[in-house]
């Protein structure tokens, strides 16, 4: 059968009702997964195998009644490979689930393979993969965006029902729902568990949906959130469904256009963006203009931050407990740095000695602790925002996807200043959505919507009405 043109919710309808061979869509899918896989390397791990056990065991009345899920690879997955996009970990298995897996396995979701990333989430255009670089579908020579770039271009590249479960800290999620053309949610810091991610920041890190529509999106996230005991830091909200923000309109809802958030965007981007958001007025949105005068500090402070957290957190791969181990020789010191030299990629050293620095007694006080300072003038602009509006409107990304050979000319900072637009709301753990909005030179654009924390409901009702208009 072809299945091609069937969408998440009428996938969920029919195979209620039993009326889809449920084994027979599945074998499409791996079918097309290898396929895609070939040509484009969105996957470390396809996990067909074990999702035919999972078929076996599905209960078709289920929420998602035996849907396709993709995990990014820095999810943890029972029985399934999860090295995060790393050497280091290459061949670790976990002997459990991340709790956002459990819930989607609960609510009937098939998961079927393990996405490539950037290394732990060390990038923007997942260039700093150690499984390969995954190719954007609309165009193989250019980026999926990262550090979520196989979740993304595989959302785009299947013409099959799929929902992809990604992870942001600074951006990995939008980022790569703008390249490829997808919806990506990320939700406000704690509202789903982190418990068995593998962490690269923890104060920023955060699971969210990625899938081809505002509702998909919005379904799967009603699965994913909730508080866990599991996580300390996740949030004491019960899960809800935020598929009612759906099919509403959007009158009199107030949207900030915040002026610095166009500054040194590509103009085909500004175009497109500002002409959305014209579309939002005609929908009835009201639009105001609105200042975040911290947005210059954004960068700086989180990448100090984000790489203070990082190098603690890496610390604990030292070929001792779980991935890769060589024979001891020598000093332990020795050891563990022959370990981490050989296993580790570039940019993960790059951010261990970057972080260890700015943590480093006498220098903590200049650099970590004025990052923390800035951290919180940025939660504060954006806090003032949200007295004056509902939701803010920007580019996502100041560019469409690059082409690998001009990525390779980047320099680190110059790389590390794409992710202008999206570490700002990052650091502010606040929910954001990107929608696409139009292409240029045939690629796509994201429009992207912030809301204040725990407002998912702005966000999604809005990008909602503008993605059926
Ligand atoms: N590009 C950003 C970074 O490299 C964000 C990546 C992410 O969210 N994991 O840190």
């Amino acid at each position: 059968m072809d299945y091609s043109n069937l969408s998440v919710s009428d996938f969920i309808k029919e195979s209620k009702k039993g009326n889809i061979d449920i084994d027979d869509f599945h074998s499409v899918f791996f079918k097309k997964a290898e396929e895609i896989q070939k040509r484009y390397n969105h996957f470390i791990t396809i996990s067909k195998k074990e999702a035919k056990d999972s078929i076996t065991k599905l209960d078709r009345k289920s929420t998602l009644a035996g849907l396709p899920i993709s995990v990014k690879d820095n999810i943890c997955t029972r029985g399934i490979q999860s090295t995060a996009g790393s050497k280091i970990l290459e061949n670790y298995i976990p002997p459990f689930d991340a709790t956002s897996v459990s819930h989607g396995k609960e609510a009937g979701g098939i998961i079927v393979g393990k996405t490539v990333q950037d290394e732990f989430g060390f990038g923007t255009f997942s260039t700093n993969s150690a499984f390969g670089i995954p190719k954007n579908p609309i165009d193989p020579e250019r980026s999926c965006g990262g550090s979520s770039g196989g979740a993304g271009g595989f959302t785009r590249a299947i013409d099959m029902p799929h929902i992809a479960l990604g992870e942001s800290t600074g951006g990995s999620i939008s980022c790569p729902a703008s390249f490829c053309g997808v919806v990506g949610l990320t939700p406000t810091y704690g509202r789903v568990s982190r418990y068995g991610l593998i962490d690269y920041a923890n104060s920023l890190d955060k699971i969210g949906p990625m899938a081809k529509t505002v509702k998909d999106s919005a379904l799967m996230l009603s699965i994913i959130s909730g508080n866990d005991p599991l996580d300390q830091t996740s949030i004491q909200q019960k899960a809800e469904d935020f598929t009612r923000y759906c099919g509403k309109d959007i009158k009199g809802m107030k949207i900030g256009i915040p002026k610095e958030y166009f500054k040194g965007i590509d103009k085909d981007v500004e175009k497109t963006v500002r002409s959305a958001i014209s579309k939002l007025e005609e929908l009835g949105a009201k639009t105001v203009d609105i200042s975040l005068p911290t947005t210059d500090y954004a960068i700086p402070s989180y990448y100090i931050i984000a790489t203070v957290e990082a190098s603690t957190n890496l610390a604990k791969y030292c070929g001792m407990r779980y991935g890769a181990q060589d024979e001891i020789k020598g000093y332990f010191n020795e050891y563990f740095s022959g370990i981490r030299g050989k296993y580790l990629g570039e940019e993960a050293k790059r951010r261990i000695i970057l972080g260890t620095y700015a943590r480093m007694a006498g220098y903590r006080d200049q650099y970590y602790l004025k990052a923390l300072k800035v951290r919180t003038l940025i939660i504060e602009d954006f806090r003032k925002a949200f007295r004056k509006v509902d939701v803010l409107a920007a580019p996502t990304m100041p560019i469409i996807a690059p082409k690998f050979t001009d990525i390779e000319k980047l320099t680190p900072v110059e790389n590390y200043a794409m992710d202008n637009l999206t570490v700002g709301p990052n650091l502010a753990g606040i929910p954001m959505i990107s929608v696409p909005c139009g292409t240029s030179q045939n690629m796509p654009i994201g429009l992207h919507l912030l809301g204040d924390h725990l407002k998912e409901g702005n966000i999604i009702q809005t990008a909602d009405a503008f993605e059926r208009m």
